[in-house]
């Protein structure tokens, strides 16, 4: 008996030609136009990546401004020790949005795996987008979110699918950096073209103490506040005064005490 085995035949994203992908070829490059595709089980979208303009020592310095910020917990950049840099293409799917005013908006989203979430939250200026070649094709992590599942994001995030007006795969470039401090390890990623850095788990500075301090600071105030109102039960206006030079006294007494407390505290976190 005859099989029927159809041949795979797509149309070009963006001229429409037809394009006749080897069994197993998720990317392509267009011979009539030159565009650059990736074959989404459901549809032919452009292929894009952006370019790196970081190499790893300026990635590492990067990191090591990042870790110096105010975000992580103090002195970070010269405790921790940063033990693998390694650079990869990373994919998300790159979705343009035109909404209703005509004004566009682009949205992107990971396309693959990630521990680093935060990663969405890599911003993208338009101009920097280039064809993919067949060293990004060969080397660049694919796509291992479908595009459906995508799109079933974006419409239960309350985004009208029929806005979407373009839909591509981007691979940008990323430093995955690991680095150990106070005997865990941690990640962190540097976009390799902004030196943008990303972590969602990282030591930050700790909220506690300063929650206590002014959890302390109020309760001491408060405790103060009785004190007019005591003393003006006890032994009416001259009992209201008492109280009220009690609590001012009181107040310049404790206040420079607590604020030593709190600015020991910031110089230590
Ligand atoms: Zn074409």
């Amino acid at each position: 008996m005859e099989s029927l085995t159809p041949a795979t035949i797509v149309s070009c994203s963006q001229c429409g030609g037809d394009l006749h992908p080897d069994a197993g070829q998720i990317f392509l490059t267009c011979p009539y136009c030159g565009s650059t595709v990736f074959l989404d089980k459901s549809q032919v979208v452009f292929h894009w990546y952006v370019a790196p303009t970081l190499d790893e020592t300026r990635a590492r310095g990067a990191l090591a401004r990042w870790m110096a910020g105010n975000q992580t917990v103090k002195d970070l950049d010269r405790k921790a020790r940063v033990t693998e840099v390694t650079f990869s293409y990373f994919p998300m799917w790159l979705f343009k949005r035109r909404l209703p005013s005509g004004e566009d908006r682009l949205l992107l989203m990971p396309a693959a795996a990630t521990s680093i979430s935060e990663l969405k939250r890599i911003h993208l200026p338009p101009g920097d987008l280039r064809r993919s070649t067949p060293e990004i094709d060969r080397t660049a992590q694919p796509p291992t979110v479908p595009l459906e599942a995508a799109l079933n994001w974006l419409s239960q995030s309350k985004i009208p699918l029929q806005e979407i007006v373009e839909k591509s795969l981007v691979h940008i470039p990323i430093y995955t950096c690991k680095y150990f401090f106070n005997d865990r390890t941690y990640t962190a990623i540097v976009e390799g073209a902004s030196g943008e850095v990303f972590a969602n788990i990282y030591p930050a500075k700790a909220e506690a103490p300063y929650l206590a301090i002014g959890g302390i600071t109020a309760i001491l105030y408060l405790c103060l506040a009785t004190f007019p109102a005591m003393g003006a039960l006890q032994g009416g206006a001259a009992g209201l005064g008492i109280g009220f030079l009690i609590c001012g006294a009181a107040g310049l007494v404790i206040a420079p005490i607590l604020f030593a407390i709190a600015a020991w505290i910031a110089a230590k976190i």
